[in-house]
């Protein structure tokens, strides 16, 4: 008894480290129905292997007319990559299928949803010049900012 007791506060313990040990890791963006990101800059530090990313829609209008998304990429390449995204369309969240020029993407959603997505940053280094951007055709101009790995 005492014994389980023992394991369960080990776990417990063990629970609270993982979390926060990931929580820096982990960064979270609302976008609007007025083509607005609340984040001019997301920072994850470069020790992060994996990224937790969420974004909420907080907007109301339908993702048909107003979808948001998150891409990150070198920010040399957000024009080519929303332009390819343009042609891409909807039903492939405005991303071209297997564009490797893209770390990460979310799918695209509506006003009122949220998406969350964990990827991998193998293929970044640190200090890096990333950004983040929707990919919505017409959005990319104004809803980006600063990615940083460092
Ligand atoms: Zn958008």
């Amino acid at each position: 008894m005492k014994l389980r007791l023992l394991a369960a506060t080990f776990a417990l313990i063990g629970m609270s480290f993982g979390a926060q040990a990931s929580t820096e890791c982990e960064v979270s963006i609302n976008a609007n129905d007025m083509m607005q990101f609340s984040e001019k800059t997301l920072s994850v530090p470069a020790t992060c292997s994996e990224v937790t990313l969420t974004l909420n829609h907080t907007g109301k209008m339908p993702a048909q007319s107003m979808g948001h998304n998150v891409v990150i990429a070198d920010t040399a390449n957000i024009q080519a990559i929303g332009t390819d995204g343009m042609s891409a369309g909807a039903e492939n969240n405005y991303v071209k299928p297997e564009d490797d020029r893209v770390y990460a993407h979310t799918d695209v959603v509506g006003g009122g949803e949220s998406t969350t997505i964990t990827f991998s940053t193998e293929k970044m280094t640190a200090g890096g010049d990333y950004s983040f951007f929707c990919s919505f055709p017409g959005h990319w101009a104004v809803m980006q900012g600063k990615f940083e790995f460092k």
